[in-house]
């Protein structure tokens, strides 16, 4: 049940957005159901929203949306209004230990949660596209297959 994960996640982050002023708006229709393993999605997704939390501004926001799109694909969306990310560097941030410019130096981290979302997501033949304009924000949308049958 991907919508309780999300929800789930949602409840270990709201303190800590909260901290940093940062809203988190979540939009979740109804029940949506994937095959995969739980643990590691979940990982997956808090990573994107550990980003989203960092690499934010203070009275910033974070909108998460789960919904099923028409082809029985389930979407989530995850934006933030956060520092974005220059158009050059996005095929970079999935490779390990990449982080855009050191420079940025007031964030923390190894540089290794989004290429263990690449991977997990990989694993579950799913896909992750990126839109993002530097000091406006960033989206990170993934694809799932949709479990039919239930
Ligand atoms: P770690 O996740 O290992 O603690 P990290 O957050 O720096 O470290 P990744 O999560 O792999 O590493 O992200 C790689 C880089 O991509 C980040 O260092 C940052 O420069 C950029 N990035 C990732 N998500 C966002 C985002 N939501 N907004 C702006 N930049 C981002
Ligand atoms: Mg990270």
């Amino acid at each position: 049940n991907l919508s309780n994960i999300v929800k789930k996640i949602y409840n270990l982050f709201k303190d800590y957005a909260q901290t940093k002023k940062i809203d988190i708006i979540l939009n979740i229709q109804e029940d949506v159901y994937i095959y995969g393993n739980e643990k590691y999605i979940s990982r997956a997704i808090a990573n994107l929203i550990d980003n989203a939390i960092k690499f934010n501004k203070e009275n910033g926001y974070i909108k998460i949306d789960l919904l099923e799109n028409d082809n029985k694909e389930i979407i989530l969306k995850i934006e933030d209004s956060g520092i974005g990310i220059p158009q050059e560097k996005i095929d970079k941030i999935f490779e390990k230990f990449y982080r855009v410019d050191e420079s940025r130096g007031i964030y923390t981290g190894s540089g290794l949660g989004l290429s263990l979302v690449k991977a997990i997501l990989t694993q579950h033949d799913t896909k992750i596209e990126v839109l993002s304009e530097e000091n406006i924000g960033t989206t990170f949308i993934i694809t799932f297959q949709k479990i039919t049958n239930l």
